[in-house]
């Protein structure tokens, strides 16, 4: 199977040098020419474990793979790393059932997809000959950076380097990123904002002497963003896994459908669960849950996607974020798998913020149900699960759930749903125990001391603590550069030793 461009008909390339590439020259997005079919059966399928579910879903996508680098790249990634043997959980709790994807090194979904994707990338290089070695550059508001460290982590035939915001990260995500081992990894903290950041990798990303010279000193950019199909691919799995268990569990039917409501910033993770209704999953909505930047929800209601808007910080910080990259995806399919189309509207995007799509994509979308839930919302939420059902889920998870609460009232749809819940509540204590003692006091990142709030809503939940949080309480501090955004360059080049 190949991989095309959302924005060129002419750009074919295979599954590992799409991975490789990352994104294609014409600035489009790869994506699979058709969605492979899932042909194993339910029934199977709910007696495997995740790996087994993993290999029976990525083989199907990833072709130029053999069997044994694909199984050795998902052995190497779904092992002891994760908290729990099953690798994701599910909970029932309001009625609705919660797929737990926090169980990994960094306590966030991404470890789910950044625990392979190394992977994917070296076996990648080597498959195409590629001798440089990997150097991936990331700017992180937070959640990306850290997965991404872990994920590299001694990955042989790679490097990473980590820029982040110093001033714009809570203390538990900088605590995360500075004391990172590993030989190959840097994390540098930039005197500026995320945007000077994201704006300085992209720089280099594009400079072109730049790239020459570390071509000559035997090394290739590479990025672990999550429009990279080794991301997006990796996420499919789960929700084939989750619809698994609940028919292995008999609470669903065979052939019976479910809702998926995924808490949404990016794009990403509801791409993927709608990959996986395309290959077969009984899958009715797809829930697509923004919390005051809803610029997804309008979208989904309107037609119109307008980023002419202000940035509002919320207590879901990793959904804060107005242009949803992976969305180009789908445009594309619901275009007809037309690049050109796709190219047009995305080029409205980048002049003048907005585009709106024909009534016959709008028809084509109809998969989708929008839905936004405020910072009041988000917390009540927080509170009204603990209360009833001693259940603690994060501010994202509980976007999800607020949003799929009003869905359920006003359609009185009662198909079985299955949330996707992203991050560990221990990620962002503050909110949580404030929505949990349902006061807005608790909870500034900037006014509290975080181990605190952390032992609080230990006290309260009789949650365990995770490995990831018990780490950071007592280990080394091991990355201390601080630079000008003007300097990243400088930096990158000092950590490599290019001149
Ligand atoms: C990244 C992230 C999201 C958003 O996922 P997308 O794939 O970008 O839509 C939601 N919740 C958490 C905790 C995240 O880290």
């Amino acid at each position: 199977m190949y991989y095309l461009s959302t924005r060129d008909d002419k750009v074919k390339v295979t599954a590992s040098q799409a991975v490789l590439k990352g994104l294609s020259d014409d600035g489009g997005l790869f994506v699979p020419e058709e969605i492979p079919a899932l042909t194993t059966s339910f029934e199977e399928l709910s007696r495997m474990d995740y790996r087994h579910v993993a290999y029976d879903v990525m083989s199907r996508f990833f072709t130029d793979y053999t069997e044994d680098e694909l199984k050795s790249c998902i052995e190497r990634a779904y092992d002891s790393k994760f908290e729990t043997k099953n690798i994701a959980e599910l909970k029932k709790a309001d009625g609705v059932w919660f797929l737990e994807l926090y169980h990994g090194k960094t306590i966030a979904f991404k470890d789910m997809a950044l625990s392979i994707l190394p992977h994917l990338l070296t076996t990648a290089a080597k498959k195409n000959n590629v001798s440089e070695e990997i150097v991936i550059l990331t700017a992180t508001s937070g959640d990306t950076g850290k997965a991404a460290l872990a994920g590299f982590q001694d990955v042989p035939g790679t490097r990473i380097i980590v820029f982040y915001p110093k001033d714009g990260v809570s203390r538990v995500q900088e605590l995360q990123m500075v004391t990172q081992k590993g030989e190959n990894t840097k994390v540098i903290a930039i005197r500026g904002n995320f945007d000077d950041a994201q704006t300085g990798v992209k720089k280099m990303f594009n400079d072109h002497d730049l790239n020459e010279r570390l071509k000559k000193n035997g090394f290739l950019f590479s990025s672990a963003n999550s429009i990279n199909i080794g991301r997006l691919i990796p996420q499919v799995v789960y929700y084939v896994y989750a619809y698994s268990r609940l028919l292995g569990k008999g609470e669903i039917k065979p052939g019976e459908k479910i809702n998926i409501v995924v808490p949404t910033g990016n794009f990403g993770n509801i791409l993927a669960a709608y990959y996986a209704k395309k290959m077969g999953l009984p899958v009715n909505k797809l829930i697509c849950a923004s919390n005051e930047n809803k610029v997804l929800f309008d979208f989904f209601t309107t037609g119109t996607y307008d980023r002419n808007r202000p940035f509002i910080l919320t207590s879901s910080p990793s959904m804060d974020i107005l242009i949803s990259s992976n969305l180009e995806r789908l445009i594309y399919h619901a275009a007809g798998n037309s690049a050109s189309k796709c190219r047009a509207l995305m080029e409205e995007l980048s002049t003048n913020g907005r585009y709106t799509v024909s009534d016959e994509m709008k028809a084509n979308i109809t998969d989708f149900v929008g839905g936004f839930a405020t910072e009041a919302e988000t917390k009540a939420v927080i509170g009204r699960i603990f209360k009833n059902d001693s259940y603690v889920i994060d501010t994202h998870t509980a976007v999800a759930a607020s949003v799929y609460e009003k869905y359920r009232e006003t359609t009185g749809d009662n198909t079985v749903s299955v949330i996707a819940s992203t991050a560990s509540p221990y990620k962002f204590s503050g909110a949580v125990v404030s929505g949990i003692k349902g006061n807005s006091e608790a909870g500034d990142k900037k006014t509290t001391d975080e181990f605190a709030i952390i032992d609080e809503l230990q006290k309260l939940s009789g949650l365990p603590l995770p490995e990831a949080v018990k780490e950071i309480k007592t280990a080394e501090v091991r990355h201390t550069t601080v630079c000008d955004a003007d300097k990243m360059q400088a930096e990158v080049e000092k950590t490599l030793g290019i001149h």
